[in-house]
């Protein structure tokens, strides 16, 4: 026999485990049922597709056994099992990222919640809640020897040499005083019938059933084995024989989550393809959603039976927030990764349903406002990384994306700003690059304030990539307000032209400037500020070219703004009338500087902007 010590990490995650995360401890069942569950799944897709493998018994059950008097129970699968590497490795220390990220959200002050453990698939340490003593024994498919493995959960395991006369793994747990409340057979069925009823393969449960005896007028208890759940592949269902808890459930139990989804979408595709797809929209995005590691997405099964959780192809990138499943008739069982790529039949389930998640979207958004707030709430941003990959499904991500606005609280669609649009608006304007609050008080807005023209406020940090990809809504073009060119509907026809007489100023301000600017112009778009600063269009704006930088990308030239200057302003006016001095060259340097600032970047040389501003404040007061 030999002892091992926990790793680190699984001696602190144990430590929370058992002290912190109490509030479900039943969920240790449903873990180790999941485990034996992707354990048969993982032996059946070994006998398809690997030839080694294709002669071993595939016989699929869990068995629960239950002995009151001795407090104990056993899970039993007949799945492909593990040899003395793998009970060290995946029992013994944590491999997996998800892991690691629970640990650290909950080192944090995150919310204490036992909703995590599935989450984050810490599964199997949760035993530890109920348990003083956990034997695993153990034979991997293909191999002869078998192996034990004993913890009691502190410090360390202890592993030796057993016997199992078939491959799969079983699990003795010794109750502890927490755990000795599911030595009770009513208590073990319902809660496999609440996490783990559709679960695909078949769970038993032997215990000691007391029946009353109408002769010897007692009830007399005999060993019974009962199948528990209910083994049924309940997506491939009629609709109308399934109800809201039915579904309810079956998300529960593949998802491991523990709220409600928001909705789902159910259908049936006949004819040429025939395949179900079963898609639930989550109530809360996942913490992890926008990390590398986030696993998620949905389910491939061919007719009826598992094959592989999300690989990339079933749904874009961005709908992996969606869960669920697709199982198709189609498809060949042996079917690999490498396969789906290319797999004609996959490709055309794939775009039908993205069609169909984007339609049925569309029908929330028009029918239940509320529930389709709370979507978006979550939910906006990722459909917004559509817009840069999925071009086919621009115009309808479009009509489901949300945005802030000037004229609205909250969020509006663009449908809503068209209509909106004033007689005679002739595009739709958005301003991205930085906070609301920045944003809001963008001196680049003050001309459409003025003229009661719209404007999206668009302060996601991937709004700028996404939207400057973007130039139309329908026939409507989308323009942003920080882009030089000015538009026909910010000119005032009756208004002249004010540049020709502030000409000797702005060749004065580019003198002193220098090239630090790449033009210094009068503005239209100004109403109370004297200047402010603009990009070209083919550029990207002065706040993204500091995120390039930030990001690493050092090669990149120093942003040259083109600075606008507002002929009306009164700071303006005086230095047109001014001649040549310190004091204008000053008022030119800090004409710029206020304008990078207001725009949210910040100074290459604030000493210098300091002291320009001292010497101004100097003569004022
Ligand atoms: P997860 O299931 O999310 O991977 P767990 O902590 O539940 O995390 O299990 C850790 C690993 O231990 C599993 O990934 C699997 O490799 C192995 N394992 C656990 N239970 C079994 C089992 N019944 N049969 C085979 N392998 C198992
Ligand atoms: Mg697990």
């Amino acid at each position: 026999m030999s002892k091992r010590e926990f790793q680190t990490e699984v001696s602190q995650l144990l430590q929370l485990i058992i002290h912190s995360l109490y509030s479900h401890p039943e969920i240790f069942l449903r873990e180790l049922i999941s485990n034996s569950s992707d354990a048969l799944d993982k032996l059946r897709h070994v006998t398809l597709t690997e030839d080694a493998y294709k002669s071993l018994p595939f016989n699929p059950r869990i068995d629960l056994e239950l002995d009151e008097e001795k407090q104990t129970l056993t899970i039993a699968d007949t799945g492909i099992g593990m040899n003395e590497e793998d009970l060290v490795s995946h029992l013994g220390t944590i491999a997996r990222s998800g892991t690691k990220n629970f640990l650290a959200q909950l080192s944090g002050d995150a919310k204490r919640d036992s909703n995590l453990i599935g989450q984050f698939g810490v599964g199997f340490y949760s035993v530890f809640m109920v348990a003083d003593r956990v034997e695993v024994v153990s034979r991997k498919a293909g191999e002869e020897q078998a192996w034990r493995w004993i913890s009691d959960g502190t410090a360390g395991f202890e592993i030796e040499p057993a016997e199992r006369p078939i491959a799969g793994t079983t699990v003795l747990i010794h109750f502890n005083e927490e755990g000795k409340q599911y030595s009770n057979s009513w208590r073990l069925q319902e809660i496999v019938k609440k996490y783990s009823n559709h679960i695909a393969f078949p769970i038993f449960l032997t215990y000691d059933k007391s029946e009353w005896n109408e002769t010897e007028k007692k009830s007399i208890k005999s060993r019974a084995t009962e199948q528990v759940n209910a083994a049924s592949a309940l997506w491939r269902r009629p609709k109308s024989e399934l109800k809201d808890e039915d579904y309810k459930e079956l998300y529960k139990s593949i998802t491991g989550e523990w709220e409600d989804p928001l909705f789902w979408f159910h259908t049936r595709a006949e004819g040429n393809l025939e395949y179900t797809t079963l898609f639930y929209v989550p109530a809360k995005a996942p913490m992890d959603l926008y990390q590398a590691e986030y696993k998620g997405g949905v389910k491939l099964y061919v007719k009826r039976i598992f094959i592989m959780d999300d690989s990339r192809e079933l749904l874009p990138q961005y709908l992996r927030f969606v869960r669920g499943i697709i199982d198709s008739e189609d498809l060949p069982l042996n079917v690999s990764r490498e396969l789906l790529q290319q797999n004609r039949v996959l490709a055309s389930i794939r775009t039908a349903s993205v069609k169909k998640i984007l339609s049925e979207l569309k029908n929330v958004a028009a029918n239940q406002p509320e529930q389709y707030l709370k979507f978006i709430t979550e939910f906006n941003r990722p459909l917004k990384e559509g817009l840069y990959g999925d071009f086919a499904n621009r115009e309808t991500l479009l009509e489901l994306i949300r945005f802030k606005s000037t004229k609205v609280d909250g969020l509006t669609s663009l449908a809503d700003v068209k209509a909106r649009m004033k007689d005679g608006q002739k595009s739709i304007y958005y301003l991205t690059g930085g906070a609301e609050s920045l944003l809001r008080t963008s001196p680049l807005l003050e001309i459409y304030k003025k003229k009661e023209i719209e404007v999206l406020i668009l302060d996601d940090d991937i709004d700028e990539i996404v939207f400057s990809g973007i130039e139309k809504y329908g026939e409507t073009d989308l323009k942003a307000v920080n882009k030089a060119a000015t538009s026909d509907d910010l000119k005032d026809e009756a208004e002249p032209d004010k540049s020709a007489s502030l000409q000797p100023l702005l060749d004065k301000l580019k003198a002193t400037l220098g090239d630090r600017v790449k033009d210094v112009r009068a503005s239209v778009r100004l109403a109370d500020s004297p200047s402010c600063i603009v990009s070209d269009e083919e550029e990207p704006s002065m706040q993204m070219q500091q995120m390039l930088r930030a990001m690493g990308q050092a090669n990149i030239p120093a942003p040259k703004p083109t600075l606008e200057i507002n002929p009306d302003h009164e700071i303006v006016k005086k230095l047109l009338a001014r001649a040549d001095d310190a004091v204008s060259a000053d008022a030119a340097w800090l004409l710029l500087d206020q304008a990078l600032l207001m725009e949210g970047v910040p100074l290459q040389d604030p000493a210098t902007f300091v002291q320009r501003l001292n010497r101004i404040l100097n003569l004022s007061i």
